[in-house]
């Protein structure tokens, strides 16, 4: 079968690799219909995320099942479905009290021997462990495009919004309009939130927030903190997510966000960072960091997503081949596209 492999720093190649065998009672195989290039995957392409030449890439699909093993329930051999970026177990510590995210043996596709040894999705076929707790029927009626995000931008959006301790009527403010803040833009109205200032500095990520129903601030060009005063009568926002992954951004969520609030960081965070601790002691801020719990959020999503009240598919700009994928790389690297979906 043809699949997308990471060779070197700025170097994918669609190469013929063998087909996913079924390893485990538990898996399933799925044939690949859609799979998105994700901004983690251009941290592996830049070579800052470090897998093995030959690795496959790629963590987003819809696709149908081909294959199941005995102990596969949920899901059966024709279903057409969508899956979650990574496995987990379900029984340990971490599981048992729905940390799926924190599961002890989480493999996360296409990311290599670090993360799992689970072959990606960026290929015809892929092999799905734990099949029951990764894979979900899509919805009837729901495109590939909307089902795709499911199992990560959207569920990533929804987690930043959700595991903040959020209220209705609270005041948000985003920080990075790339696809995961565009989606959280979109869950945090979705779950009531009163007001949402998002900001970034490309103009077209600004009109989408802005036709998500927040208010749209430019960094540089406008004033963010003026604007969260201005809307909170000077106290700050009841939650700020930083879905850049900077300590720039960290430090102005800091200062966005209202005394005894939250800030979230679902942004990737991989060095040392400066933090201004006094701020954030003086105002009592709660800190939320780490990955999304995608596994716990996926079926809320999906039930969002059918019922109208979240709608990514406007964040996919672009439609290319399997084939095609070297050139859709350089294209998302250029930051030229949002979401890219390749169909093998
Ligand atoms: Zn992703
Ligand atoms: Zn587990």
């Amino acid at each position: 079968m043809r699949a997308v492999t990471f060779q070197a720093p700025n170097e994918v190649r669609v190469k013929d690799v063998p087909e996913p065998v079924l390893l485990d009672a538990g898996d399933a195989i799925v044939r690949i219909e859609a799979t998105g290039v994700c901004g983690s995957d251009l941290h592996i392409y830049h070579g800052r995320v470090k897998i093995e030449p030959g690795f496959i890439i790629g963590h987003e699909y819809v696709g149908s099942v081909l294959a199941v093993g005995d102990a596969v329930h949920d899901v059966a051999v024709g279903d057409r479905v969508l899956g979650c970026f990574q496995t987990a177990c379900g029984h340990c510590f971490f599981c048992r009290r729905g940390l799926f995210h924190k599961c002890d043996s989480s493999r996360t596709f296409g990311h290599g021997a670090a993360l799992g040894s689970l072959q990606g999705t960026q290929a015809e076929q892929a092999l799905v462990p734990s099949a029951d707790l990764v894979l979900r029927r899509v919805p009837e009626g729901m495109s590939d495009e909307m089902a795709l995000f499911a199992g990560d931008v959207a569920g990533t959006g929804y987690h930043a919004v959700v595991d903040s301790g959020f209220h209705p009527g609270d005041t948000v403010a985003v920080l990075g309009l790339g696809p995961v803040g565009l989606c959280a833009v979109q869950a945090a109205r979705a779950c009531g939130a009163a007001h949402v200032v998002a900001v970034d500095t490309v103009p077209e990520r600004l009109a989408m927030a802005e036709s998500f129903g927040a208010q749209a601030v430019h960094l540089e060009q406008g004033d963010p903190r003026a604007a969260v005063r201005e809307a909170t009568a000077g106290r700050g926002v009841d939650l700020c997510i930083d879905a850049v992954g900077h300590p720039s951004a960290l430090d102005l969520a800091v200062r966005l966000t209202r005394k005894c609030a939250t800030v979230q960081s679902v942004g990737v965070y991989a060095e040392r960072v400066e933090l201004h601790m006094g701020l954030v002691w003086i105002k009592a801020l709660r800190l939320c960091t780490g990955h999304a719990n995608v596994l716990a959020h996926v079926d809320p999503v999906l039930a969002m997503m059918s019922a109208g009240l979240l709608d990514p598919t406007p964040l996919v700009t672009h439609h290319m081949s399997l084939d095609e994928a070297p050139e859709a790389y350089a294209l998302y690297d250029r930051r030229e596209a949002l979401k890219i979906l390749l169909r093998p």
